[in-house]
């Protein structure tokens, strides 16, 4: 493939190869656009980008700037019409859609701003869905689950059905369920939209902390630009192109506590 070089107009150029190699998700020359119609809506135009291994990065922008069509396409949801994708070291274009499923279900997770949890199952159940996807023994799921439960704050809501929790812990659970399979890559469409102001902060201080405790690459949707504060690297995109990149120190973000 060719490198992106150039990741936005004036800004450095990536002659790192190491670093690209390394890096959980490379895009390269992005082009998305919607049909409706006869008429073709551009949402993506020329996306060149890399994400760094074990941060916590923030996409932002206004509603329509093409926010969940990026993520849907390195979530592997959909694909570009043009241009290269590269998820933990695989080239997406390559995959079969059954193969591009496995490949989603195995090293991405998923959080959503309406939780998207199945109502019939516990939190416990909820948890443990993906395990079972994944054919793992019913002793290690327990194990599991039991661990993501406690680590993401809800100990004895175990047996409630996401109607009996608020907002916050429906969140809390959809964090857990995406971790549960330990994927390289979490992604969270604007996870806080539908929460009140204090319960999105909470959620965002437990999602840096998951980050850091789980070793993910951890990408999240915003338009709210507190939460830029929050993040490890905040990349910024209106009509559909990216207009800044804003990356941590490398040395101070390897070394620096979660802000939790
Ligand atoms: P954001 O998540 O930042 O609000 P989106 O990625 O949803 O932005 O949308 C980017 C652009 O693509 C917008 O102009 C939106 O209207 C358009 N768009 C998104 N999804 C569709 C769709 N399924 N069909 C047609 N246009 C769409
Ligand atoms: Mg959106």
């Amino acid at each position: 493939m060719t490198l992106p070089v150039r990741e936005v107009g004036g800004q450095p150029q990536i002659k790192d190869v190491e670093r690209l190699m390394s890096s959980p998700v490379v895009l390269n020359h992005i082009n998305k656009s919607y049909k409706l119609g006869q008429v073709s809506v551009p949402a993506l135009t020329d996306i060149n980008t890399l994400i760094r291994p074990d941060r916590f990065t923030v996409l932002s922008g206004t509603s329509g700037s093409g926010k969940t069509t990026l993520l849907n396409m390195i979530g592997c949801i959909d694909r570009p019409d043009t241009g290269e994708i590269i998820v933990a070291g695989q080239a997406i274009q390559s995959l079969s859609d059954d193969e591009l499923t496995d490949f989603r279900a195995r090293h991405i997770g998923f959080i959503f701003q309406n939780f998207n949890l199945l109502p019939v199952l516990t939190v416990a159940e909820n948890i443990e869905y993906p395990l079972i996807l994944a054919h793992t023994p019913p002793a290690e799921r327990k194990k599991r689950v039991q661990m993501l439960v406690n680590a993401v704050g809800l100990s004895g809501k175990e047996g409630n059905r996401p109607a009996q929790l608020s907002g916050g812990q429906r969140q809390r659970v959809a964090i857990a369920r995406a971790l549960a399979r330990g994927p390289k890559l979490v992604l969270a469409d604007e996870p806080t939209a539908n929460l009140d102001s204090n319960t999105g902060a909470q959620i965002i201080r437990l999602m840096r902390h998951m980050q850091h405790e789980h070793h993910v690459s951890f990408i999240f949707s915003s338009h709210d630009p507190q939460v830029l504060a929050e993040a490890d690297d905040a990349i910024t995109i209106r009509d559909g192109r990216i207009v800044s990149i804003r990356r941590e120190d490398d040395h101070a973000a390897a070394h620096a506590e979660p802000k939790a």
